[in-house]
């Protein structure tokens, strides 16, 4: 063995060990949320359950509604996770029990602890119900630990012009930093336990490469464009999740395709806590998700009033 192979087998060895491989790639379902909107859902799935510390991703729409048409999820209740509202094209609604309400446009983040209980309704705005428009965006469910699951409800909602911006020095690559941080950008909404959520978009021939925590599991869910993921090179196309392995401290990805690739960067410490789910409630046993029926029922989350 020459010194150049024996270099050459180094360094790819230590790469292994630090770029993770892609695990699985899963196909995302196309369903229906609330009063009927349309959503693409990388997860819960049959084929893929929740990669803790997430319970559910949806992608609402790209859809483009017609006067009178667009439709949202009005008044209902959650507890036990935080959700967070990302809007990328139309303008969504929101108001509460606990007498909030604002309106998401695009770029717009709305981070929502509903902790120990909310009823809230997220509603495409007058404007959008009235004489339609195109509607694109994400929710994200985030678990949270035991000891934060009653705690007091909290908003963080952030217009698009506040949360930072990553780019490349060529500009090839340009990511919105949600939760985390990226290319020495750091996030300003806080997290209960520690999260990376990144919008990123590659220009044609991009590539990139992502530092993660080592106790993170990390998804990437790709809604624009196809790309090659994961030091094993996976391919995923627009609509799918590639699901990481758990070993390595970085990320890779490259857009080898024609048209722009977009993608969510999701990682997260995983609780590693019973998760009990029932409909809008995720707790740690079946005797809370009971409690919160009754809580909700009785009034105890409220109502929204105006
Ligand atoms: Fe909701």
């Amino acid at each position: 063995m020459t010194a150049k192979t024996i270099a050459n087998t180094t360094r790819s060895i230590s790469r292994e060990k630090i770029s993770r491989d892609v695990l699985e790639v899963v196909q995302s379902v196309n369903t229906f949320e609330g009063a009927g909107f349309p959503v693409r859902r990388p997860f819960p799935t049959n084929h893929f359950q929740n990669p803790d510390p997430f319970i559910l991703l949806d992608e609402m729409g790209p859809v483009r509604y017609g006067a009178g048409e667009a439709k949202g999820a009005p008044d209902h209740p959650h507890r036990g996770f935080e959700t967070v509202t990302y809007v990328l094209e139309g303008e969504m609604q929101h108001k509460d029990s606990h007498g909030h309400d604002g309106k998401l446009g695009s770029g717009d983040v709305q981070w929502m602890t509903a902790g120990a209980g909310v009823v809230h309704s997220e509603m495409p705005s007058e404007h959008m119900q009235k004489n339609g428009g195109r509607m694109h965006g994400f929710q994200l469910w985030v678990n949270l630990p035991k000891k934060s699951k009653m705690a007091k409800p909290r908003y963080q909602e952030f217009p698009g012009s506040r949360l930072p911006i990553a780019e490349s020095v060529k500009k090839e690559v340009w990511a919105r930093v949600i939760a985390g941080e990226c290319m020495g950008k750091r996030a300003v909404i806080e997290t209960h336990t520690p999260i990376m959520y990144l919008h990123f978009r590659l220009r044609p021939g991009a590539e990139f490469t992502q530092p993660v925590s080592n106790d993170f599991h990390v998804i990437a869910y790709v809604f624009e464009g196809s790309g090659t993921f994961g030091n094993n090179q996976q391919e995923v196309a627009g609509g799918q999740l590639a699901i990481f392995d758990s070993i390595g401290s970085e990320i890779s990805f490259r857009n080898d395709g024609t048209k722009t690739m977009q993608l969510l960067l999701l990682g997260g410490k995983p609780l590693n806590e019973p998760v009990i789910q029932y409909g809008p409630f995720v707790m740690n046993t079946s005797e809370e998700i009971e409690q919160a029926f009754r809580d909700y029922q009785s009034g105890k989350m409220g109502a929204i009033r105006f």
